[in-house]
């Protein structure tokens, strides 16, 4: 039987429990890492962790709100104490627009845009993921191990989403947060990668799929012909941060059947 790729490994997870961040933490685990899941959603965070375990890995769910730093810092220090230590970073959580729980098939223009709304998808997209990356990284640094950080931008990091300006700002920061920490921290064997998916079946995505005509148009832009799964996602950043990936960084992969080519 072929080894299992992330034996021994040790991830966190944020986002992780729904959608690219839960398809994350279980294929990490089916190949043999122990995980950290955490999300703003802990009963969510705690089922996906339940399903780490039953799949024989060390698992612990947490709860926090990527936007908070005190919060990110307790979240990596836990991880740590229980887990062992921090390899692998995936930073999923992200909001797609402000007012979460509300129709998003509706664009708003900048020049409408509340700084408020601005300010809340900044907070948790791209704040976010420099709270968590830092956190991780410092502890990667302390253990000398090296380690493997990956953040889900969006195929919207080179693609302009009208309506949608705050989440493409957001997901273009990242990909540059992602080569800056890159260059930073090569010496400490530390990667850093960033995957742009393109228009992928998750809650996040419900309500656009729900809204025919909207999903309709949103497939005529895709080449393959088809929205991608979460596990494209989980797979991409699988290769990254197992031994195959190992001679990527400050890279963008994009699973988006096509769409960023165009
Ligand atoms: P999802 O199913 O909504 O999962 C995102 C998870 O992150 C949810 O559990 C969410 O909780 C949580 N979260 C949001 N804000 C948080 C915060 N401040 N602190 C901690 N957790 C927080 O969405 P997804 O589609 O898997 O998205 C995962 C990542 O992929 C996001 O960064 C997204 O921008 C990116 N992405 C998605 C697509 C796509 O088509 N689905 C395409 C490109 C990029 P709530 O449910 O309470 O918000």
């Amino acid at each position: 039987m072929a080894s299992l790729r992330l034996e021994n490994r040790n991830a966190l997870i944020t986002g992780g429990a729904s959608g690219i961040g839960r398809a994350t933490a279980l294929r990490f685990a089916e190949e043999g890492a122990n995980v950290a899941v955490a999300d703003r959603n802990l009963k969510a965070a705690e089922e996906v962790a339940a399903e780490v375990a039953r799949l024989g890995r060390k698992a612990l769910a947490t709860a926090v709100d990527v936007s908070e730093e005190p919060q990110v810092d307790a979240m990596v220090a836990r991880t740590v104490a229980e887990l062992g230590g921090v390899d692998i970073l995936v930073a999923a959580a992200g909001v797609s627009h402000a007012r979460y729980g509300e129709r998003n098939d509706h664009p708003m223009p900048l020049v409408e845009k509340p700084l408020g709304d601005w300010r809340k998808v900044l907070a948790i997209n791209l704040d976010g993921v420099f709270l968590c990356d830092r956190a991780a990284a410092r502890e990667m640094i302390k253990a000398g191990r090296g380690g493997r950080i990956i953040n889900i931008s969006s195929a919207a990091a080179r693609i302009p989403l009208p309506g949608s300006g705050e989440y493409s700002v957001s997901k273009a920061g990242v990909w540059m947060l992602t080569r800056v920490l890159a260059l930073e921290l090569a010496q400490h064997r530390i990667t850093v990668n960033t995957i742009g998916p393109g228009f992928i079946k998750t809650p996040m995505t419900a309500p656009v799929q729900r809204s025919e005509g909207f999903a309709k148009r949103l497939i005529e832009r895709v080449p393959l012909g088809i929205m991608g799964e979460a596990s494209d996602v989980a797979n991409s950043a699988l290769f990254l941060a197992c031994d195959e990936g190992r001679y990527y960084t400050g890279s963008i992969l994009h699973p988006d059947g096509g769409v960023v080519m165009q």
